[in-house]
């Protein structure tokens, strides 16, 4: 278990495609060693999730947790998930205005998401997954899955005057979009 340097943005392999992972592979000390550091790294940084390529390692895999975040106090809970090949399918056309924040970019700034999805995954233990995700974890799951094809939410922000440093975000921006996505966690329920 190691913590890893996380890729910032001007780095080639946060814009690469990641490639999928073989189902021969899951099991291996290749992929296994990945997803601990993933875990580490995480962690250490206090982010709700972390793709591979922004450890430097441009394969499908993605880590995502939150429990108490500091960062992000508003999120409600998910539990440790590991996926591995995640693919997401929108479930209907409901969007949300999310305000982001991401550890490979030094700025926030607000990305549409859809509000129901349904993720298909294989897990570390190679055990495969079918659910629907909805809210802010739906929105973390686009989040990093946007990660492996090479996509950052300023590729996705609808509005650069959102663009926004972490620290003018909690002068300015915090109490008003805290308050807007409380009262949309309490009505989607996640
Ligand atoms: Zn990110």
């Amino acid at each position: 278990m190691t913590v890893r340097t996380v890729r910032r943005i001007g780095d080639p392999v946060l814009r690469e495609r990641a490639v999928e992972v073989d189902t021969t592979e899951v099991g291996g000390p290749e992929i296994q060693s990945l997803i601990d550091d993933l875990i580490d790294t995480m962690r250490h940084a206090n982010g709700a999730g972390l793709a591979a390529n922004q450890i430097g390692i441009a394969r499908r895999v993605v880590v995502m947790e939150v429990g108490d975040n500091p960062r992000y106090p508003y999120k409600p809970r998910i539990p440790l998930t590991v996926a591995i090949n995640p693919v997401i399918e929108p479930l209907d056309d409901e969007l949300v205005d999310i305000n982001e924040g991401c550890l490979s970019v030094p700025v926030r700034g607000v990305v549409a998401r859809h509000v129901n999805i349904r993720v298909r995954y294989v897990d570390r233990e190679g055990v495969e997954h079918d659910e629907v995700k909805r809210g802010l974890t739906a929105g973390t799951w686009q989040h990093e899955c946007d990660h492996l094809d090479g996509v950052l939410i300023v590729d996705r922000v609808v509005d650069t005057h959102s663009f926004s440093e972490w620290a003018e975000f909690e002068t300015h921006h915090r109490d008003q979009f805290v308050e807007r996505i409380t009262a949309f966690v309490q009505r989607v329920g996640s």
